[in-house]
């Protein structure tokens, strides 16, 4: 039996749902969930490249090192492998990466426009609004450096030009997460078609009030 069977049928099911959810299409996206291992030395379990979600097999799935390097032969590892390495060695709190094309959030993406806070579940699940970074080249390093870089703490951000990178302490979490950004970005390009100031975000204070309560969950449940 395979050591890693039960968390490859759990991630093959993200995997399904993402896809279900039409959060990406069949070649795009990508998702990973951290197997073991701290920052130094570890293994991750990521989608592999050029297979569409409706024909994935979760033995497809596939094991590599925190270099990047596959642990057996078969398929390759997603092109975007690199990202979410970069975003599991700067959070150590993070176990899951999912990476979605989403269309709305993606619209924000291409417009260069980072989500204010204008729901209360942002600052909840993603720790505030959900910021954006510069343009890098899909699947280069430079792409994963600044994509870490720019969510910080947050849960969320977007890849300018491109989609959105959702993390969490479980799989669902970060699934979770990505629907979360796809949905106020929704929510935010209908509010501008009230006119101009028609995406307020939330009160400052209660952001503030929000975000301390987000910080206080995260850690109990780093504990
Ligand atoms: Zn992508």
């Amino acid at each position: 039996m395979d050591r890693w069977a039960e968390q490859r049928d759990e991630l093959h099911a993200a995997c399904e749902e993402m896809y279900r959810r039409g959060l990406v299409g069949a070649y795009s996206g990508n998702a990973s969930i951290r197997l073991e291992g701290d920052l130094e030395e570890g293994l991750l379990l990521v989608t592999p490249t050029q297979r569409p979600y409706y024909r994935l097999q979760p033995e497809e799935l596939v094991v590599v090192d925190l270099s990047g390097e596959p642990m057996s032969d078969g398929l390759a590892p997603s092109s975007e492998t690199a990202l979410h390495l970069e975003i599991y060695r700067t959070r150590e709190d993070v176990n899951s990466v999912v990476h979605t094309h989403s269309l709305c959030a993606s619209a924000a993406a291409v417009a260069g426009r980072e989500i204010p806070p204008i729901v209360d579940e942002m600052v909840f699940h993603i720790g505030g609004g959900v910021p954006i970074g510069d343009y890098a080249f899909p699947g280069s390093e430079e792409l994963a450096l600044i994509a870490a870089r720019a969510m910080g703490e947050r849960n969320a951000v977007l890849l300018r030009n491109h989609g959105v990178v959702g993390v969490g302490n479980e799989i669902w979490d970060a699934l979770e997460v990505c629907d979360l950004v796809e949905r106020v970005a929704h929510i935010f390009v209908l509010a501008h078609a009230f006119g101009p100031g028609g995406a307020n975000p939330l009160p400052p204070d209660i952001i503030a009030v929000e975000q301390q309560l987000f910080r206080d969950r995260c850690r109990a449940s780093h504990r």
